[in-house]
């Protein structure tokens, strides 16, 4: 990275093929999201599994909880496969999962992946048979699981086990630091009775979620360290707004940086009547700003203050953004590379010309007190000067033309005047 800091090489991690997404290896670290409708409402679940996909996930979770789901989830690949959208599903099994998938062979089909969380499997005897089961299932499919541990379903019958180790240890851990060691070896046992069974390590991806930021810090390192299966980061409950955010992307950005996920949820509590797809433009912003990823163009705007009272600077960025973000669907098909584009909206000529400059295209509104102009940079040089009240739609135009004529059209046609041929379009994750 060009900031002098340096992203950790990535961990060596086994690829594993989710119905043609890759996860680790090389892949790119993949956005994945889940959905919060009733599954068992094929309508509904299928619109948002869309949202979602066009959001940019390139996974989509759905719960299967109960009959009416398990039976539902072929009617939603097909409505989705009617709507040439190809997004993986992946079933999220808890307490009955193994009679779901048996009972259930299109649900086992339709799936791509399978989620077991090791805490809500089953007890004592009934444990193994029904793990098992799921396990067989996947075998018979061709399917890769995750097995997905959560804290707060942790397997209670390890945890007591590691306890009571831990009591007769001359140098007894605290009961924090035993439980991290509980999510990591369920993690890790799962896996290996996984592969006794005979899913093979490209089959298998492992999470131990925790809702603590140190935590998952710390179970995360653990686990990186102590296998080379494909991981899926997430801080489980982030929580509401920003909250959500900071704490999602405190965590995130650590193990990132480090070089440790092959694969990222990040799980905001919607506000009511809330926008799902925000948690995959969150985990996509996450990776792009942090140059991992490109997804869609990023636009610098600056804070604002007391030099620039108006409103125009914020509504300008605010309808730059979210026409980028409606436009991207049809620019990624169309335009290589186009997702690197980066926009500048500045408010006062303090920062503003400079700011556009490094910027592909950059605009500098006028400050209180200045000349009521805005002067557009397009790859640096002051190239025209906007003014009166329609500077909002034209400098959209100038955006969109500027996508035409600088970026290389898919499928060997050149639409650009001046042909960028570095910028290669991002890894695609599948
Ligand atoms: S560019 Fe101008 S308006 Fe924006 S924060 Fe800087 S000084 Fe304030």
């Amino acid at each position: 990275m060009s900031n002098g800091l340096k992203l950790t090489d990535r961990r060596n991690s086994i690829p594993v093929d989710i119905g043609g997404v890759i996860l680790g290896g090389d892949a790119p670290v993949v956005v994945q999201s889940m959905t919060n409708t009733d599954t068992a409402d094929v309508a509904a679940t299928v619109e948002q599994v869309a949202q979602l996909a066009r959001a940019g996930s390139e996974l989509v979770r759905i719960t299967v909880n109960n009959e009416d789901a398990a039976k539902a989830v072929p009617h939603i690949r097909d409505e989705l496969d009617k709507r040439a959208c190809a997004v993986p599903l992946v079933g999220d099994f808890h307490y009955i999962g193994h009679k779901l998938l048996s009972a259930y062979p299109a649900c086992a089909e339709a799936l791509a992946k399978y989620r077991i969380n090791p805490g809500n499997v089953g007890f004592r005897e009934k444990r193994d048979k029904q793990f098992s089961s799921m396990i067989e299932t996947a075998l018979e499919y061709g399917r890769p699981v995750r097995i997905g541990v959560n804290w707060g379903s942790l397997d209670q019958e390890l945890v007591t086990r590691l306890m009571n180790e831990n009591a007769k240890s001359p140098n007894p851990k605290d009961a924090a630091e035993v439980t991290r060691e509980a999510l990591v070896v369920s993690a890790l046992e799962n896996a290996a009775r996984a592969e006794e069974l005979g899913l093979s390590r490209d089959r298998i991806v492992l999470s131990c979620k925790v809702s603590d930021v140190q935590s998952l810090i710390a179970v995360y390192a653990d686990l990186a360290g102590r296998s080379d299966y494909a991981l899926h980061l997430g801080l489980t409950e982030a929580g509401m707004g920003s909250k959500g955010i900071v704490a999602s992307t405190a965590a995130l950005a650590v193990l990132l940086q480090n070089g440790i996920g092959d694969t990222i949820r990040v799980s905001l509590t919607p506000e009511p009547g809330g926008d799902r797809t925000r948690e995959v433009v969150v985990a996509q912003e996450i990776l792009q700003t942090m140059g991992l990823r490109s997804f869609a163009p990023l636009v610098i705007a600056c804070p604002g203050c007391g030099r620039t009272t108006s409103t125009v600077f914020q509504e300008l960025a605010e309808k730059i953004q979210t026409h980028v973000r409606q436009r991207m669907p049809e620019w990624k098909k169309t335009y290589q590379g186009v997702e690197d584009m980066n926009l500048a909206v500045m408010g006062c000529i303090v920062n503003g010309p400079g700011e556009s400059k490094h910027a592909d295209i950059g605009i500098s509104l006028p400050g209180t007190g200045e000349e009521p102009a805005a002067p557009v940079f397009i790859d640096g040089e002051k190239t025209l000067t906007l003014r009166g009240p329609d500077i909002a739609e034209e400098f959209q135009k100038i955006v969109d033309d500027y996508v035409d004529s600088h970026y290389k059209r898919r499928g060997g046609q050149n639409g650009g005047k001046d042909l960028d041929t570095d910028r290669a379009p991002s890894a695609a994750a599948g």
